[in-house]
């Protein structure tokens, strides 16, 4: 696996690869890889000749400075789990990433107003930017994105379109942990019990793919009664997909699924 720090560089050796008509495939992180994660690489690489990988703690697209703090890094170990994986990882930092303050804005719609958009005011723009920025420099074939981040998948689609790039945006199923629970970087800093206590956002999901009067106060309350606090549960049933999130203690979890039974 080659790293890069350097747009350059990696823009470079890109080059070449395009040059011999070999397609990549680009999966953006923010590290602290789990199964998840290494999922979207293996689809990536079955589908592409060259997998190009990125880690990066984008500040821009947290609303809350103590998340950022907090956000787990474990790079020695993501680094080894992307063995095989993974042929180039690009590992900038934030002057290579915005060398200037970054300005760029965006219109998004709904997206930016409902659920994650309302919760995390200026999150989708923090979003956008850094991928713009990756996409722009890596014009990868395709893009791999998990579907459990459901709104910020739509939203990339929504970039694509926008920015009128040919890149085939992939969603790419959530992996979960054998209770049911989604795996997320960020259930490295629950407690144990409270990792258990999480299983209820799962299990509510699928309660509501099973029960066709579910109503979203009933799921707030099985959340609650559970120990979490609730922020939003939407069942849309036009588009047949229920969402939920719910801090865990301190730690802000989301989590949604098909509810076509
Ligand atoms: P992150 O490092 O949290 O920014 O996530 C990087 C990519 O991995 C995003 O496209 C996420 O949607 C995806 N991802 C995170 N967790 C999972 C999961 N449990 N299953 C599938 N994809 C995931």
């Amino acid at each position: 696996m080659l790293i890069f720090t350097r747009i350059a560089d990696l823009v470079a050796l890109l080059d070449t690869h395009r040059r011999q008509e070999r397609s990549i495939g680009f999966v953006p992180t923010m590290g602290a890889l789990h199964k998840g994660h290494t999922s979207l690489f293996k689809r990536c690489k079955a589908e592409n000749e060259v997998t190009v990988g990125s880690i990066y703690v984008n500040p821009t697209q947290f609303n809350d400075p103590k998340d950022l703090t907090n956000y787990p890094r474990t790079m020695v170990a993501d680094k080894q789990k992307l063995d095989g994986l993974c042929d180039i990882l690009f590992l900038p930092d934030t002057n290579e990433m915005y060398p200037e303050p970054p300005t760029d804005t965006y219109n998004f719609g709904e997206l930016e107003t409902t659920m994650e958009g309302a919760k995390r005011p200026g999150h989708f723009t923090g979003v956008a930017q850094i991928v713009r920025r990756f996409f722009e420099a890596i014009l990868p074939n395709r893009a791999y994105f998990g579907l459990k981040d459901f709104q910020q998948y739509l939203i990339i689609m929504e970039l694509v379109k926008q920015l009128n790039l040919s890149i085939e945006v992939v969603g790419c199923e959530t992996v979960r942990e054998k209770n049911g629970l989604a795996m997320s970087s960020r259930n490295a800093l629950l407690t144990p019990e409270m990792r258990e206590k999480a299983t209820v956002l799962y299990n509510t999901l699928e309660w509501v793919k099973m029960a066709p009067d579910a109503t979203e106060s009933e799921a707030m309350n099985k959340i609650k009664s559970a120990g979490l606090t609730p922020e939003y549960f939407v069942i849309d049933r036009p588009n047949n997909r229920a969402f939920v999130a719910a801090r865990a203690g301190e730690v802000r979890l989301i989590d949604n699924m098909s509810i076509i039974s």
